[in-house]
């Protein structure tokens, strides 16, 4: 078996190298740091642009629809390449999985081509506030009246609703039917009247960036939706079959490089940390315990990367994919634990410091690694539910 990429693969890699040393500056990386609070800056839009007039956004989607009718591969590298320097060019989260697979032809047109420029980026208004885990108990209701639908209901977490151009809600359809089976997907511009959005702080509060691009989301969000007035093209896919659709583009979007990068930077973060720096004193570098124990988690790293690669190729060649990226939402997000647990113990009560505290250690980044790493357990799917996918589609056990 060949774990390698192809010598087209390893090119495409040193050509977006060299567009990110030529094009990707201190200045572009410090604004694209501020998007998640203040949304995309002009050198970030810049850059998107560049990025997407290479042909490198959704390099596996067809052409019509403005992809390159590509390999997920490829896709893959490049995202990788972007994402190591803090810059995601993944596409839109969950929507555009979904809307390639269950799409009417004028939304494909109207959307993915708008994704890849940059244009349309979506929140993603799943959870609620009685309905996270057990998400099919939404209670959002969108009743179909002539030709439109109308929309109320709170949702909880929609993390990027502050500067997303549209909503991809899953609401109820028919409150009659059994809770998975009652439910519809939409795709609601953000402005249309009745939408109110406010921020939802995390754990993470606001911190700055000083290392990498390893810490969680600061800002996520309550939305608010009332008599929220939207033509009944905004269904995506058939009505009521919307647990469906949105199940197939969440799992799809729990796989790929930016999502292992995440639990992985943490990892390098430490370890180059470590290489280093002299702490209290003491040369971690040189203690058995810290190298056997940054040994293990690089060897966990690995594996991570390795379950991507191997969603990848899966849905590359057509496979089957069911439990594949639930088995990564969980090892990927308790690895970035398991490093900070690591963290915690090589810089003892240091590591709990946060940036403005003037003990703080590189500005409080291994502080906000720590909060980071727990809440990417949760969000996505936390990773208890994560596991019994797993035990259902990957074991075949019962349903608990
Ligand atoms: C930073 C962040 C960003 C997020 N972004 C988004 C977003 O953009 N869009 C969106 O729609 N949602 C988003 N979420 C929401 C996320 O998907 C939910 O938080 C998650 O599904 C858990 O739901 P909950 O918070 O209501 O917890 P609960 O459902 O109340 O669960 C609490 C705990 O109990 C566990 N649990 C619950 N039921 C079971 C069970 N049957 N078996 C075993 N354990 C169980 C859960 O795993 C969890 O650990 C985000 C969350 C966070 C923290």
């Amino acid at each position: 078996m060949d774990f390698g990429f192809t010598p087209r693969q390893e090119a495409l890699k040193q050509e977006v190298r060299q567009f990110i040393a030529e094009n990707v500056s201190p200045e572009v990386l410090a604004e694209a740091a501020k998007g998640w609070e203040e949304g995309r800056g002009p050198r970030t839009r810049e850059l998107l642009k560049k990025i997407a007039d290479r042909g490198w956004v959704g390099i596996s989607w067809p052409k019509e629809y403005g992809g390159q009718g590509g390999s997920r591969i490829d896709q893959y590298l490049v995202e990788e390449e972007f994402a190591r320097v803090g810059i995601g060019v993944g596409g839109a989260g969950s929507g555009a999985p979904a809307i390639l697979a269950a799409g009417t032809e004028e939304q494909k047109q109207y959307f993915l081509p708008r994704i890849i420029r940059g244009e349309i980026v979506f929140g993603l208004g799943f959870t609620e506030p009685q309905a996270g885990a057990d998400l099919a108990s939404l209670q959002c209701r969108a009743v179909r009246d002539g030709d439109e639908y109308v929309v109320n209901g709170q949702k909880m977490f929609t993390s990027s609703a502050h500067f997303a151009t549209h909503l991809y809600l899953m609401a109820r359809t028919d409150p009659e039917a059994p809770k998975h089976k009652g439910i519809s997907i939409f795709l609601i511009p953000m402005d249309t009247p009745g939408i109110t959005v406010r921020p939802l702080w995390t754990i993470q509060s606001n911190p700055t960036a000083p290392l990498g691009t390893t810490y969680g989301q600061a800002r996520t969000n309550e939305v608010f939706l009332e008599d929220v007035h939207v033509p009944a093209s905004c269904i995506l896919g058939e009505e009521n079959m919307g647990w469906y659709v949105g199940a197939m583009g969440l799992n799809l979007d729990r796989v790929g490089a930016s999502r292992y990068l995440l639990s992985v930077s943490r990892d390098e973060d430490i370890i180059n940390w470590v290489k280093e720096n002299d702490f209290q004193g003491f040369t971690p570098a040189q203690d058995p315990a810290v190298r056997d124990r940054l040994a293990e988690l690089w060897i966990e790293a690995q594996v991570c990367r390795l379950m991507t690669l191997r969603s990848m190729s899966l849905v590359e060649h057509g496979g089957k994919f069911t439990y594949e990226g639930s088995a990564e939402k969980v090892f990927s997000p308790e690895h970035g634990v398991r490093t900070t647990e690591t963290i915690t113990q090589v810089l003892g009560p240091y590591a709990q410091l946060m940036n403005g505290s003037p003990e703080a250690i590189e500005d409080g980044i291994f502080a906000h690694n720590v909060l980071g790493a727990f809440q990417s357990g949760i969000n996505h799917g936390s990773v208890q539910v994560m596991r019994d996918q797993v035990a259902r589609r990957g074991l075949g056990m019962p349903r608990s």
